[in-house]
């Protein structure tokens, strides 16, 4: 298939960081509201996936983790009017190559659930009743172990893997607005610890008290929120006249339509308007931002590598100039 071939690519699983972001993604693509992510030990033994959403039917079991496989891409045009997360069916059968995948699965139609099992090439190689509400739960296994290079490396970096991992949860549990998404961990024979709990039906405002606490975000303030042509940027960034102590690059999340990217002009120049306009003793910090650009499908770009982390914005500069406006705007008023 033409199709195929067009938008084949690299790994794109590289850390447990988007192994996990592949699953949350599906399970927000699946409509899910609750969802439900499980590690032991940090997510070296096991990682699960569980949601809500709208469930595997029984004809797509067979081909769920083959290569190329996706239930959400019609056409090539549709890649230019992508809405859900997926569209390239590569990550479940890139990690059928990398872990023990297994998927229970029930759709609201189905009298109960079945837990299917695939080989290191995405091939279905068992089938089991399982008692489930509807949704789906993938659960990864030992991630890496067939790699054994790649898993020592994994092991000793463990600490550093689980904490980018939370930072990326924290970005879903900001954006997610409406959706419950927990994360918890369990280390040798001890307790079930929660690390992230956000609620259903909350307000980004929520979600940002839940995963910063009351006092960071009582120093925040929601931007002005003004369409700029047909783009309009939303969000909260903390007080020109508070400024942060420590550094606060880890608590800068942007978005695009709501999903987590990457955007080195953006905090660049987040960066530099804060220092330039905040007082001199908080000149050496950085503002604590949640930034949410929305815009029209067709005005950027998110096909260009394979983790969809990095965007090709078609207007960076108009859209650089908006945010400085936005920006002075709220940092201005706060200071008086
Ligand atoms: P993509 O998301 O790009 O379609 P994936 O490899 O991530 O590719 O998933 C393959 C297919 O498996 C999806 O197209 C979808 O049909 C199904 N799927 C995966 N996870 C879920 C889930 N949590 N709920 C419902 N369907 C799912
Ligand atoms: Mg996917």
């Amino acid at each position: 298939q033409a199709t195929v071939h067009r938008i084949a690519s690299g790994q794109v699983i590289l850390d447990l960081a988007t192994a996990v972001k592949e699953l949350v993604e599906n399970a927000l693509d699946a409509g899910a509201s609750v969802i439900e992510v499980r590690l032991k030990e940090y997510g070296s033994e096991l990682v699960e996936v569980a949601d809500n959403g709208a469930g595997i039917s029984p004809d797509n079991h067979a081909s769920l983790a083959l290569k190329h496989h996706t239930s959400k891409l019609e056409a090539f045009g549709d890649l230019q009017a992508l809405s859900t997360f997926g569209f390239r069916g590569e990550a479940l059968s890139s990690l059928c190559a990398l872990t023990d995948l297994s998927v229970t699965t029930r759709t609201p139609s189905q009298p109960a659930g079945v837990r299917l099992t695939y080989d290191r090439r995405g091939r279905l190689i068992g089938q089991a009743a399982a008692a489930r509400a509807a949704g789906t739960t993938v659960s990864l296994k030992d991630l890496f172990k067939p790699l054994p290079v790649r898993h020592k490396e994994f092991l000793r970096h463990l600490k550093r893997e689980y904490a980018k991992l939370l930072t990326l949860l924290q970005a879903y549990a900001i954006i997610s607005t409406g959706v419950r998404l927990l994360c918890t961990n369990q280390v040798g024979a001890g307790a079930r610890s929660t690390v992230i709990s956000t609620q259903e039906g909350s307000t980004m405002r929520d979600n940002l008290i839940t995963v910063f606490g009351t006092r960071t975000v009582g120093a925040m303030e929601a931007l002005p929120s003004t369409a700029q042509g047909s783009r309009l940027i939303e969000g909260f960034v903390s007080r020109a006249s508070v400024g942060c102590a420590r550094s606060a690059s880890d608590r800068q999340f942007f978005f695009v339509n709501g999903r987590p990217v990457d955007l080195p002009k953006v905090g660049k120049l987040l960066n530099e308007l804060y220092r330039s306009l905040s007082t001199s003793a908080a000149s050496a910090s950085k503002p604590i931002a949640i930034l949410n650009f929305v815009m029209p499908p067709d005005s950027f770009d998110v096909n260009v590598t394979p983790d969809k982390r990095k965007v090709f914005l078609h207007e960076e500069a108009g859209l650089l100039d908006s945010l400085q406006m936005v920006l002075q705007q709220a940092w201005g008023a706060a200071q008086s």
